[in-house]
């Protein structure tokens, strides 16, 4: 997914795993999360831009990556903190610093949500590496949701103190992220736009009841995952309806499709653009996402087979099979 939605998400896991004992958790969270991403700068994806889609999400995406990455955040962030307690100490000045333990349970946690959020979309990630280059992907979620940014934002916002800081970064992000589901209302469907509108309403509330605070933000937190969790499962059970409507229809096409096996597979990708994805040898028959974004299944399922008859037949002249 998107690097809003890790960051949103992880702040949120690491506040709601180890907020008691880890100080400024949401913003170790952030960048937790972000870290199979930003990692990938220091490895280096060699050329171009279609290159970078087929690299993307390799070895620091995988579980031995992951395992680096945690370990050496946990190190990089304890020590780090321990290094500056020391010297503020040498001026009469006290400061509290994370245990490791929880330190590294955050930081798995977040690290963990990263590869998670990639799996259950159509792109997926490859956990086996180096070993194994196999891809996996459930594709259950668009690579881009609204509510993956609003329901962690919300969470966050209300547990924050009063405070002009915290809530000018709420409204900032929760604009930003406003305009873009606005721009982009003729893909989405009614009801994201209405419940999307009814959460903004009651985040407004919310913050100025102060239903939660400080106090409860790792509740908030907690329960903000929670409601994601139950959406993702739903999202779950209509994109396996639609990808078994969608075998049967191709197995009925007039030129008969492959089976859905091997190369062949079904996805919920926001744009079916088979070549936007990368992945050269798989063809990918894009449906949109069952139930963020518009068009209608038959639309999108005749769209879908004749991209694939495109791709197939473009994949035949590169001479791929
Ligand atoms: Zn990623």
């Amino acid at each position: 997914m998107d690097n809003l939605a890790h960051a949103l998400v992880g702040a949120a896991l690491m506040r709601a795993v180890a907020d008691r004992h880890v100080p400024r958790a949401a913003s170790i969270g952030v960048v937790a999360a972000n870290a199979p991403d930003w990692s990938e700068l220091f490895i280096g994806l060699p050329g171009t831009r279609a290159d970078f889609l087929v690299l993307h999400r390799g070895i620091t995406h995988s579980l031995v990556g992951a395992l680096v990455e945690v370990v050496g955040l946990t190190l990089l962030i304890g020590v780090g903190w321990r290094v500056v307690r020391w010297r503020l100490s040498r001026h009469g000045r006290a400061v509290a610093v994370p245990a490791w333990g929880w330190l590294a349970a955050g930081i798995g946690a977040a690290v963990l949500s990263h590869l998670y959020m990639d799996w259950q979309g159509s792109y997926g990630w490859r956990p086996f590496l180096p070993w194994s280059g196999t891809w996996y992907y459930l594709d259950w979620v668009a690579i881009a949701d609204p509510f993956f940014w609003l329901v962690p934002l919300v969470a966050l916002a209300w547990g924050a103190e009063r405070h002009w800081a915290p809530l000018a970064a709420a409204l900032a992000v929760g604009g930003t992220i406003t305009v873009i589901l606005v721009r982009a209302r003729d893909v989405a469907a009614t009801w994201v736009l209405v419940i999307y509108a009814v959460v903004c309403v009651v985040a407004v509330v919310g913050w100025i009841r102060y239903w939660f605070g400080p106090v409860g933000r790792q509740r908030v937190a907690a329960l903000a995952l929670l409601v994601l969790v139950v959406y993702a499962g739903a999202q779950a059970v209509v994109a396996g309806g639609r990808k078994r409507e969608i075998r049967q229809r191709s197995t009925r096409a007039s030129t008969p499709l492959p089976a859905m096996t091997g190369r062949y597979r079904v996805t919920c990708a926001r744009r079916p653009s088979p070549a936007h994805w990368g992945r050269p040898p798989t063809v990918m028959l894009s449906v949109n996402s069952p139930a963020s974004w518009r068009p209608t299944w038959t639309r999108a399922a005749r769209r879908s087979t004749s991209g694939m008859r495109a791709t197939r037949a473009r994949a035949a002249t590169d001479g791929r099979w």
